[in-house]
């Protein structure tokens, strides 16, 4: 008889499990709940972006990609980089093709953790850093960031985490489950912070296409000095519409993406053939598409943040992403507590806050990637919740 606790690597034991997946296991049995609670569009993939992974089938184009990614691919990716975001990156090396963001992420980290390795982590943000860090021998530092500072790392709070064994910086904006995003002026103060340092920044744009009310996306990358230290990690789920395509990309110096690339050929050998021909055509033909599903998510975030204001609940104007993050405190619930109740009364799912990380308690994710007719039930159920519990 094998026991498995003494061969199964601790490092990966000890990882607890996501904060979202008991929510997602009593959903399961609950098929007429509305669930707020999943991080994903809610429109199918555009159609001409599905008829190019159809049509590369028709043709019998079934075999492994060079180890990158496609050339053609690379070449779209630097270009709609650089008329979205002014961003420039040769495709010729500077750009690998990932499985999702999620890939993206972890080879960062992978190459450049050593044991014992700091990163920062502001939170509440998505649950994969901290595992990732751990997973990978670092350790993870978490730095709390507020709603009075707009969920906004602010450079103070980087001086203060900081210590010798620091190694990176991960930058997660525009925010999930904040919708927290950081302007030109706070990336500023960030860099003149990281300036002279030998600090990484692993940059989580995978919600760049969706900022509102006239705020464009910056990426770190563009700040000067801040491109030799950046990783640049992004992809189709969000603003393609794109998730079970598990399409993304990187792009970081050669130098970078010369150690990442052995990682990804050795452990993955390249990423998906049909869908690197969907996203060529996702990058050549997608923006419109992009413009369609972002005012309709604009008009949905109005509403919510509205509705949640008319119901009683502080909440924070997100300004980009698709979730909102209204305070629960009010209820005298935490809000795990919240979470299960109202799942279980009102038949509508949202997330805890704390499953985000410090910072994360006494709010909940609401993603608000769902029909303006389930965001209305959702809205009429919060408050019946509220008032008669
Ligand atoms: N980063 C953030 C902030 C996310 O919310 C997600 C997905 N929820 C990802 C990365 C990973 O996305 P994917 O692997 O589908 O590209």
């Amino acid at each position: 008889m094998i026991d498995y606790s003494k061969v199964l690597n601790s490092r990966i034991s000890a990882v607890p499990p996501s904060g979202i997946r008991k929510f997602f296991d009593l959903l399961e049995d609950m098929p007429d709940a509305i669930s707020l609670g999943i991080g994903e569009p809610d429109f199918p993939t555009p159609w001409h972006i599905r008829d190019a992974g159809i049509y590369s089938l028709e043709k019998g184009f079934t075999k492994y990609s060079p180890n990158a990614g496609f050339s053609e691919l690379r070449r779209q990716i630097a270009r709609y980089l650089q008329r979205r975001f002014d961003l420039r990156y040769d495709p010729r090396n500077e750009i690998l093709v990932t499985v999702g963001g999620s890939e993206g992420l972890d080879l960062a980290l992978r190459c450049i953790l050593e044991p014992g390795d700091e990163v920062i982590i502001p939170t509440p943000s998505f649950v994969c850093y901290g595992p990732l860090v751990s997973m990978s021998m670092g350790v993870p530092v978490y730095v709390e960031t507020k709603a009075e500072d707009a969920f906004r790392l602010t450079a103070e709070q980087l001086k203060n985490a900081i210590t010798p064994r620091t190694k990176a910086l991960v930058l997660p904006y525009p925010c999930n489950p904040t919708g927290g995003i950081m302007e030109k002026a706070d990336l500023e103060a960030i860099a003149q912070v990281l300036e002279g340092t030998e600090i990484m920044v692993i940059s989580d744009e995978i919600y760049a296409e969706l900022t509102y009310g006239g705020l464009h996306h910056v990426s770190i990358a563009n700040i000067p000095g801040m491109r030799e230290r950046t990783f640049v990690v992004n992809g189709f789920s969000k603003a393609f519409s794109m998730t079970g395509w598990r399409m993304g990309y990187l792009c970081a110096p050669k130098e970078l993406i010369g150690s990442m690339i052995k990682l990804h050929q050795y452990g993955i050998m390249s990423a998906p053939t049909t869908s690197q021909y969907a996203a060529i055509e996702a990058m050549k033909n997608g923006d419109e598409d992009i413009e369609d599903m972002k005012k309709e998510y604009d008009g949905r975030r109005q509403f919510l943040l509205q509705g949640f204001r008319d119901i009683g609940l502080e909440c924070f104007e997100p300004k980009g992403a698709f979730y909102m993050f209204p305070c629960i405190k009010s209820s005298g619930l935490d809000s795990d507590n919240f979470c299960e109740k109202f799942l279980l009364a009102e038949q509508v799912a949202v997330i805890p806050g704390s499953a985000f990380g410090p910072g994360g308690e006494g709010f909940v994710r609401c993603c608000y990637a769902a029909s303006m007719q389930e965001l209305a039930t959702a809205l009429e159920r919060m408050e019946h919740f509220i008032k008669h519990r």
